[in-house]
């Protein structure tokens, strides 16, 4: 995919009054911001220019499981703004509405030289902040990684990766085999199930690159065990970004009841055990996610101050403010009420149904450390909420720390959608 400078790249134009975002960071550009598109080869063309990363394979298994929309691969463009000057260099891909993700200046070529050294720079980072109580991050963190489109969480020693646009398709051998040299994983899973691949016109698939096929694993979080469930389980199998929140929690945890709810397999729950809980209640829907929290606690030898419900959260939490229940410390962490702007209104109402609950739950002197991961729910937005929850309930609170997603889910400047997770902790006054 080397160009030489003789042959000019396909240039795709962006409107006027449309670069603005792009400019400072973005690195999406949306089909519907672009003016025109120069030299950009047909369909045949592009399928004449090699197959630099094996995409053939690539696009022959894809072909064995679903549907495949033209074009099979990805194609390497500059972006100007209408009048000419540039914005990046990316990778075009007709079928998204996404349609050019930028991951390079004009002054570097993107080929996979540049995705080994993205993946290298990547995991660098992982290990200058690792700590040693804990075997499992995200490796690469797409946009935020400028690999725009790929995740890869490491497992102890199993690799999941995710790959959501057909640019970093397009270089699918070279980051498993970079991934495989730099990592040396037992066992490499491709987690090909989200269906946001269908948006990018890629097939929907589970394939084990490298290892044995294996359903669990048990990794290693602030210094407790935990089985994962990588065949079954809820995006790559954990949620990565709250390893530090969880640690965080120990500190408020000796001596009280805390009550976690959306528990997924116990993250928040084992940690407060951890840290000297007197009694720990987690909540979840899922009845595999509790019998999953249930075993992590057995492993670390924490079941007995454990209580677990397998019911829906508003429910549960609206039948203990009826029952005149309370808790010292409750943990909410819902999944993304908000999943687009649209929902907006209706997530609100959501979080603030929860919040009031849980405030009404705590008496004075009471932590509520309360989480949104909805993007479309700015940070003040949620805070706001929470604080018209507070008033409701007439609890006056005290803001002790706004947390967000851990270090290994970086925030890109320019790119707001990178800061997802918003923590906020609060004290009942
Ligand atoms: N707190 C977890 C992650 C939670 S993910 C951690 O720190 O790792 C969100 C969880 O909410 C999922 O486990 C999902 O099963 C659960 N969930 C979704 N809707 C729910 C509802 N209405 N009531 C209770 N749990 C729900």
């Amino acid at each position: 995919m080397t160009k030489s400078s003789a042959t000019p790249l396909p240039t795709v134009v962006v409107k006027n009054g449309m670069h603005k975002a792009i400019a400072q960071g973005h690195p999406w550009v949306y089909r519907t911001q672009i003016e025109t598109i120069r030299d950009l080869p047909d369909a045949g063309e592009i399928n004449k220019q090699g197959d630099p990363d094996g995409m053939a394979a690539t696009a022959a298994s894809a072909a064995t499981a679903t549907m495949v929309a033209q074009p099979a691969r990805a194609l390497v463009v500059d972006v100007v703004d209408f009048r000419g000057r540039s914005l990046g260099r990316g990778l075009y891909n007709s079928a998204s509405m996404i349609a050019v993700r930028i991951l390079a200046t004009t002054s570097e070529t993107v080929d996979e030289h540049l995705i080994r050294e993205r993946l290298t720079a990547a995991i660098a980072l992982r290990q200058r902040f690792a700590r040693p109580d804990t075997d499992s991050y995200r490796l690469v963190f797409a946009e935020a990684d400028r690999l725009p489109g790929l995740i890869v969480d490491q497992f102890a020693t199993t690799l999941v990766v995710q790959v959501l646009s057909m640019g970093m398709e397009t270089f699918l051998h070279t980051i498993t085999e970079t991934l495989l040299a730099l990592v040396k994983p037992d066992r490499l899973i491709l987690q090909h199930e989200e269906a946001i691949r269908v948006k990018e016109g890629l097939p929907l698939y589970r394939k084990i690159v490298f290892g044995d096929d294996c359903d669990r694993t048990v990794i290693t979080e602030n210094g407790l065990k935990l089985v994962v469930d990588l065949a079954n389980g809820q995006k790559t199998g954990y949620f990565l970004d709250q390893k530090a929140n969880h640690a965080f929690l120990r500190q408020f945890s000796a001596g009280q009841r805390v009550l976690d709810c959306f528990t997924y397999i116990g993250g928040f729950a084992l940690n407060a055990l951890a840290g000297g809980a007197r009694e720990v209640t987690a909540v979840d829907v899922s009845a595999a996610a509790i019998e999953l929290t249930r075993e992590n606690a057995r492993l670390n030898g924490l079941e007995d101050r454990l209580q677990t419900v397998t019911a829906n959260a508003f429910d549960f939490l609206r039948d203990e403010v009826r029952a005149g229940h309370h808790y010292d410390v409750i943990v909410l962490d819902p999944p993304a009420f908000a999943k687009s702007h649209a929902a907006k209104a209706a997530a609100i109402r959501g979080y603030k149904e929860i919040n009031l609950s849980a405030l009404r739950l705590l008496e004075s002197g009471g932590i509520l450390a309360t989480h949104s991961c909805s993007y479309h729910m700015s940070e003040s937005i949620f805070l706001e909420t929470i604080l018209e929850a507070a008033r409701d309930a007439k609890k006056r609170v005290r803001i002790l720390d706004i947390r967000r997603q851990d270090f290994d889910h970086p925030v890109l400047g320019g790119y707001p959608e990178s800061h997802y997770l918003k923590s906020i902790w609060l004290q009942i006054v």
